[in-house]
């Protein structure tokens, strides 16, 4: 005997599927992104509750002692992990709802009554398996637990194509005979097919797949509500599933890069991962003193951000340093690259926690044309982004990127530790230019420094 009647399940259900509806709509914005997350995060407790008020009343201390442990783990991760992780700890929960609806199907196997339930169970395993073992795989990259670079094997893809007829023929076999054995098999299958299917992704293009392993485990929530008859499920997987394609879309066209390039680049050479060595050519490097002498005279100036800037926490200081510039007439804005940082919209957050109006932030093609009469450009702690190898340099892993024009600018000053590269691994020659000057350092304690020196002049 369950507490809700079926009408109330499918009212309250409908109340949750419009929050997720309404949720993906704030996320489409930075200005609405915070407000948009707590919806989501409402209607996710709604569907709760009225999953566990639906059901009959049974294993009722397993059910709460579940919840309990699953948020004892999850809140605190969420609140200690910093903004730089937070591609990694998406890919660990993505794989974890594809492995939660994997086993769901699992245990529906029993109630195979039809074809295609069948073969919904089939494709929840699989894709679920897929999911679950290529987002751990992606999370020990991220985590740089293994190598970034793409591993291949000589037959990688004879072996990858053996394993996907192994894997059709397991889910025939769910469909026509199912069995625990040839689910377990079709499970396992899944698990070896996610881990080759991301072995071969580096570098810059982790972060890609992950999003499309999120639509994969968005598909296989979908097809575990067509097993178990869950209209919400069916609902929500639709949601992530088409929201995750798009995402994945857009991510490789900001990166000049095709989904299939990325997936199959390394078996035709074209691996993500640059060379990390370090030239010695010589470079002009100048003191914080003289960079707010520079930027003091200049009429207008535009902040480049990037990940450097998130590893030094330097957005506060930023924020406070264009201020002090606009206090003295000076217009400041900032240019935001698409993929600048390690996730999409990650200078966009960075910038409004410390309060930069949402104006001052102009996107790729809006600012672009502005950079020929900017006097300065202030670069912290960005590379790839504007490396002009992008367009230049054809046999470039970045080659094909939009990039920020940056080096149209007359003044170029550039904030980063040392001449290592960015994530793609390879040199930038705008560092060697002439209108170009390094200020090495920790972002945030060059910042502070400039923010000191342009207050005193
Ligand atoms: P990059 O990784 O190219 O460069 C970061 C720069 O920051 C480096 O030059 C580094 O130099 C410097 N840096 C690091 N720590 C500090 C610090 N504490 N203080 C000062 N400087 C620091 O970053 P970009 O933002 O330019 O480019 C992003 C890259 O990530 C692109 O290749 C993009 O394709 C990729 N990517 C982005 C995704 C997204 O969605 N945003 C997704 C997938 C990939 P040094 O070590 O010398 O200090």
């Amino acid at each position: 005997m369950s507490i809700l009647t079926p009408e109330w399940s499918a009212g309250l259900y409908l109340v949750a599927a419009a929050c997720f509806i309404l949720a993906l709509r704030g996320l489409s914005s930075p200005r609405t992104a915070r407000r948009g997350n707590l919806i989501g995060a409402a209607g996710a407790l709604v569907a709760l509750v009225a999953v566990f008020l639906s059901a009959r009343f049974e294993n009722v201390p397993w059910i709460i002692g579940t919840i309990v442990v699953g948020s004892a783990i999850a809140a605190p991760v969420s609140r200690r992990v910093k903004m730089t992780q937070m591609p990694q700890l998406v890919a660990l929960f993505n794989g974890v709802g594809g492995g939660a609806a994997a086993l769901v199907a699992l245990l529906e196997l029993s109630h195979v009554d039809s074809p295609w339930s069948g073969l919904a169970i089939a494709f929840t395993v699989l894709v679920g398996a897929v999911s679950f073992s290529g987002s751990c795989v992606t999370f020990a990259k991220l985590q740089e637990l293994m190598p970034t670079r793409p591993i291949t094997f000589p037959g990688q893809p004879i072996v990858m194509g053996l394993l996907l007829v192994g894997a059709i023929a397991a889910g025939w076999f769910v469909v026509t005979e199912p069995s625990l054995l040839v689910v377990g098999i079709l499970l396992a299958l899944g698990l070896v097919i996610g881990v080759l299917f991301v072995l071969p992704v580096g570098g810059a293009d982790v972060p890609i797949v992950i999003s499309l392993l999120n639509a994969f485990t968005g598909l296989t929530v979908a097809a575990s509500g067509l097993v178990l008859g869950n209209v919400l499920l069916l609902v929500a997987g639709t949601l992530v599933g088409a929201s995750g394609t798009i995402l994945t879309r857009a991510m490789a066209a900001a990166m000049g890069r095709s989904v299939t390039g990325i997936i199959f680049g390394a078996f035709r050479g074209g691996s993500t991962a640059g060379s990390t060595a370090v030239s010695d050519r010589p470079v002009r490097s100048s003191s914080a003193e003289d960079v707010a002498i520079l930027l003091g005279y200049a009429q207008r100036v535009i902040v480049v951000p990037g990940y450097g800037l998130a590893v030094a926490q330097a957005q506060h200081t930023m924020a406070e340093l264009a201020t002090a510039l606009e206090a003295k007439g000076i217009e400041v804005v900032f240019g935001i690259h698409p993929v600048a940082g390690r996730m999409p919209g990650h200078m966009n957050v960075l910038l409004a926690e410390a309060n930069v109006p949402y104006e001052k932030l102009q996107e790729m093609d809006e600012v672009n044309p502005q950079f020929k009469t900017a006097d300065v450009v202030l670069v912290v702690g960005a590379n790839d982004v504007v490396n002009p190898a992008a367009k230049t340099s054809k046999g470039s892993p970045i080659y094909g990127m939009p990039i920020l024009d940056v080096s149209d600018a007359r003044q170029v000053v550039f904030l980063k530790r040392s001449m290592r590269p960015g994530f793609a691994g390879i040199e930038n020659e705008l560092l060697y230019e002439p209108q170009t000057t390094l200020l090495f350092g920790d972002a945030k304690e060059s910042l502070t420094r400039i923010l000191t020196a342009v207050k005193g002049l």
